[in-house]
């Protein structure tokens, strides 16, 4: 079986699920980096990578979704909490933007009290104040879904609030395992797979652009994982590939409810490849340098072209991840396995109709 798909994944043939599932499982590491490098050449240069230098702006930790995975979040009534003004937003985009950053993520919780007016608000701020000279993603889909239930509004009327206000991205954020087996076990309360897309479909018919992640690493199963790349990639095909890129962090499991272990590089350098294989119809796909430090760059030889270098993530630094903002030392890991890293503005969303820039 394993020389049927070497030879469908040399000729560009899209694989089954079962195919992709049995790469996972039984594929030596050498063939998986082989046929992920295969893949993406047929989308970029396999000796360079591009990254940007980014953070992530949590404006709040009040969330009342209470996901047993999360070290963040704390509820209303708890000491601790905090909501970010626009000044201290302002004071955290100047300071990336001293470490050479273009790009900013909102994230926050979901927030009992702020409706997507609060949002619209300062993402107009942003826009007006920084123009072009940062790019953000204004939120995540299952952000803007909890706004939009609070605010009474659909997404639809929800997704052209942002885009008139500045807006050109909402990340698939909070996507974790889209498999409802999976979120009734670790997160009942944030929302149904089905209404995920949903939200995310009125967010790209808005001509906002989105992209795709996911989380491994927490006690997901191997069916559970593959739902989450299958509904992606009908997704993807049903959506114009409008979905730019995808993202996979692995869970870190410290100071959470659910706690655990984390899982190894070999494991998640497997899952990217798998993943660059099986979803034909994304063009970007990134490495977390955020959860796997310079181990992540080792994803550029198993089917990743792209990474950011974060300053910044309460969300993932309350769970473990450690950042650095030690840049010339993590480019250098990169130079060490014969990629060479170049440098990339934001990327502009297809309904802008302007090219990529890498
Ligand atoms: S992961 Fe996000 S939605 Fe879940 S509890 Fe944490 S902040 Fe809230």
């Amino acid at each position: 079986m394993l020389s049927e798909i070497q030879k469908k994944v040399q000729n560009g043939v899209r694989l089954t699920r079962k195919e992709a599932e049995f790469l996972y499982l039984e594929a030596p590491m050498p063939v998986l980096s082989e046929l992920a490098t295969e893949t993406k050449s047929r989308f970029h240069s396999t000796s360079e990578a591009s990254y940007l230098i980014m953070c992530i702006i949590n404006y709040t930790n009040i969330c009342v979704a209470k996901c047993d995975y999360c070290a963040f979040y704390k509820l209303p009534h708890q000491s601790g909490t905090y909501l970010l003004s626009y000044d201290q937003i302002q004071d955290k985009i100047n300071a990336v933007q001293k470490l050479g950053g273009t790009m900013v993520g909102f994230n926050g919780g979901f927030h009992p009290k702020l409706k997507l007016d609060h949002y619209a608000d300062i993402f107009s701020k942003v826009r007006k104040d920084y123009g072009e000279d940062i790019e953000f993603y204004g939120m995540t889909v299952a952000e803007f879904m909890f706004s939009c239930k609070l605010s009474k509004i659909s997404y639809d009327s929800g997704a052209k609030l942002l885009k008139d206000n500045g807006s050109l991205w909402v990340t698939g954020g909070g996507a974790e395992i889209l498999d409802d087996s999976f979120r009734m076990r670790h997160s009942p309360g944030k929302y149904k797979v089905a209404d995920y897309y949903n939200a995310q479909k009125a967010i790209l018919d808005s001509g906002m652009g989105s992209t795709a992640t996911m989380v491994i690493g927490f006690d997901e199963s191997m069916e559970e994982r593959f739902n989450h790349l299958s509904s992606l990639r009908d997704f993807q095909d049903q959506n114009q590939n409008g979905l730019q890129s995808f993202l996979c962090w692995t869970y870190k499991p410290y100071h959470t409810e659910l706690g655990g272990g984390e899982i190894s590089t070999d494991e998640y350098l497997r899952w990217l490849a798998v993943s660059r294989i099986y979803l034909d119809n994304i063009r970007h796909m990134r490495t977390s340098v955020l959860t796997k430090n310079e181990e992540a760059l080792k994803g550029l030889l198993y089917g990743a072209n792209d990474f950011d270098l974060p300053t910044e993530d309460e969300v993932t630094q309350k769970a473990g991840a450690t950042i650095s903002i030690e840049f010339d030392r993590i480019l250098e890991a990169c130079q060490n396995i014969g990629i060479k890293p170049v440098k990339r503005k934001p990327f502009k969303n297809h309904a802008t109709s302007i090219e990529l820039d890498c």
